[in-house]
């Protein structure tokens, strides 16, 4: 079994260096997958009101058979929750669904500029860190304003922030932002969605000369950056493959011939924009 490294969050938890996304993780499949992952060794499950898929991810921490506090759950407020009292009321109908007593991570799925309440969900978030039905709390999808503004106006800094980081989006000047005010960085669609990332020359050259694959390289890359990837397979064959990454390391040379690989976002997904209920 492979052991994935952890690090502190502000707040204090531990958090692993790599975990799973579950999206499109559904069905008994789905549980099936997420069990593989467990016992390959994941620590953590990414999952989302909006992915409909809740309640395997409790069922699959339940057949998992390891302890509760040696796994961790995130799940997300989707944008059609937000408000202080719908927030809290969400997380409550998430820990139903899951059917656990505790989500150990709980994140705002997408600022959703439209709605204009990420600030008051964002206390509705740390209501519900004080009544006990959280244990860490953080967002996905904020900017570096957004992300001073929650602090000034809560005092609280998010424990987290999920966001989009794969070599075509490295996300340099939010990395910085992340590491100068303590803010783990978390990185959705690691492998780019696989697209053609994974048969790019550089890539290619790089895992020839470590003797790894290129998907390890990219998953490597995260790790070198500070940023905890999310990989999701359905597969325990490439699961295994996509953690197999803490027994080799980039030269300064190598990390950033792959964020040279900068282009942008590769989905419509501009915090300030993108609306998704
Ligand atoms: P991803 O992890 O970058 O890529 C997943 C795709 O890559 C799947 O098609 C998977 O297929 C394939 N794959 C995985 N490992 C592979 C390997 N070793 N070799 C070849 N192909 C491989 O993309 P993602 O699912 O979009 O992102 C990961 C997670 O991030 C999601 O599941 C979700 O939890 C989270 N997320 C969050 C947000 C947000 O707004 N916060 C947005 C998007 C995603 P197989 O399953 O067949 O292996």
């Amino acid at each position: 079994m492979l052991n994935i490294p952890t690090v502190t969050l502000n707040d204090g938890q531990w958090f692993p260096e790599l975990g799973l996304g579950t999206y499109k993780l559904t069905g008994d499949d789905g549980i099936a997958a997420m069990v593989a992952a467990t016992e390959a060794g994941y620590r953590l499950l990414d999952t989302a009101v909006n992915y409909g898929n809740e309640r395997e991810v409790g069922e699959a921490v339940r057949r998992s058979g390891l302890d509760r506090n040696e796994l961790l759950v995130t799940s997300k407020v989707p944008g059609r929750h937000h408000g202080r009292q719908e927030s809290v009321r969400s997380i409550e109908e998430s820990l139903a669904t899951l059917g656990l007593d505790r989500i150990d991570l709980q994140l705002i799925h997408w600022p959703n500029p439209s709605v204009g309440k990420w600030l008051e969900t964002w206390e509705g978030l740390i209501e519900a860190r004080e009544k006990g039905l959280v244990r860490s709390i953080g967002v996905s999808n904020f900017t570096p304003e957004m992300l001073t503004r929650l602090i000034d106006e809560t005092g609280v800094t998010p424990a987290v922030n999920q966001v989009e980081l794969h070599p075509y989006f490295p996300q340099g000047e939010l990395r910085a932002f992340h590491a100068e005010h303590g803010i783990r960085t978390e990185s959705w669609s690691p492998l780019a969605r696989r697209s053609e990332l994974l048969t790019e020359d550089v890539i290619g050259e790089i895992a020839a000369a470590h003797d790894v694959t290129p998907t390890r390289v990219v998953l490597r890359w995260h790790v070198e950056l500070d940023a905890t990837p999310i990989p999701k397979s359905a597969d325990p064959e490439r699961q295994r493959e996509n953690a197999d990454v803490f027994d080799f390391a980039l030269t300064p040379a190598e990390i950033d011939a792959i964020s040279a690989l900068e282009r942008g976002r590769l989905w419509d997904g501009d915090p300030n924009h993108h609306e998704e209920m």
